[in-house]
């Protein structure tokens, strides 16, 4: 199958600077008590499972046959880790996460090693890359969410370059919807976009607002990936009735030694205190490792994975007919 080639990735590895990242490390603060119990113990479980977790998972060889689909979201599996069942009785579930992996299209061993989690997943794929269509077509077949990544400029550019199909703030609007558009139909599979890079353009009010008036039209929603503070993105598609949610945690910022298992940690504090988190990982050779070690373990903590489309805010009717009065409106 043309599709398990394995592949020498084209792309340089795409890290987030520690800058772009003022959003990601803050802890969510306060919380219930039960929350914060269940966090305490949580955290204790993981950090001190973590010496054992780590030379008892044998470095399975992955198969080499057909890729497994990704099972029914209620789906358990059973692992052999021996991790007693935390914050409650045993096969509750705790909280969820909506797990995103950006950057796809460049490579197809990355994508075959997400799917092969088992686990429901979004896909966010960059546009024009070798793989692209591929990547979101199987993505789609598995029963994964797919969100287009859209390239947009960051604050440094160009000293960044988002690369091809981005969205710049010196094109004119019509430009800038040209290529919204044509990126969009490029991957009929995509349920929405969220944002690469794109610190300055996200704060670019009125760019913003013809993003999400092209997603209303379209029926798709839109996640924040936060790659700066004061990101006009959320409330933007708040306002025009487009389903919207924002990143919690970036799984692997460029922060050197043990990063990947603090934000795990993190992220199942997250999880504990709010039932519920959004966490963005790319897919780097350390990520999908330390994928492989966690999954399983917050599963067996009660921590449930799902699909983007399952937590997105949906709009209120009231910004739906606001939305739709305003466009009427403007014909
Ligand atoms: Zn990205």
């Amino acid at each position: 199958m043309q599709f398990m080639r394995q592949e020498t990735p084209r792309r340089p590895k795409r890290r987030i600077p520690p800058k772009h990242l003022d959003h990601a490390r803050k802890s969510s603060g306060g919380g219930r008590p039960l929350g914060a119990w269940i966090g305490g113990a949580l955290l204790g479980a993981f950090v001190l499972g973590t010496h054992v977790l780590e030379s008892s998972i044998p470095s399975a060889p992955r198969p080499a046959g057909p890729l497994p689909p990704a099972p029914p979201p209620q789906q358990e599996t059973k692992t052999d880790l021996d991790l007693p069942p935390l914050g409650g009785a045993p096969g509750q579930t705790i909280g969820r996460v909506a797990l995103v992996i950006d950057d796809l299209g460049g490579h197809l061993s990355a994508a075959e090693r997400l799917f092969g989690l088992g686990i429901p997943l979004t896909i966010a794929v960059l546009p024009g890359e070798p793989h692209s269509r591929t990547i979101s077509r199987e993505a789609a077949l598995r029963g994964h969410d797919v969100l287009l990544h859209q390239p947009m400029e960051p604050a440094d550019f160009p000293r960044s370059n988002p690369g091809p199909r981005a969205l710049l703030k010196r094109m004119s609007p019509g430009e800038q919807m040209r290529i919204l558009r044509e990126n969009l139909d490029s991957l009929p599979e995509a349920i929405g976009i969220n944002n690469h890079m794109g610190s300055a353009y996200m704060r670019d009010r009125p760019a913003v607002d013809r993003v999400m008036e092209e997603l209303r039209r379209r029926g798709q929603l839109f996640l924040d990936s936060v790659t700066a503070p004061r990101s006009a993105g959320y409330w933007s598609a708040r306002r025009h009735g487009v389903p919207a949610a924002r990143r919690d945690v970036f799984l692997d910022p460029d922060e050197g030694e043990g990063i990947l298992e603090r934000q795990f940690v993190e992220l199942a504090r997250q999880v504990a205190n709010r039932e519920t988190a959004i966490a963005i990982g790319h897919p780097h050779p350390e990520t999908l490792d330390a994928l492989d070690r966690w999954v399983p373990r917050m599963r067996e903590a009660g921590i449930e994975f799902v699909k983007i489309s399952e937590v997105v805010n949906q709009p209120s009717a009231a910004s739906v007919q606001r939305s739709a009065g305003e466009e009427r409106g403007k014909n």
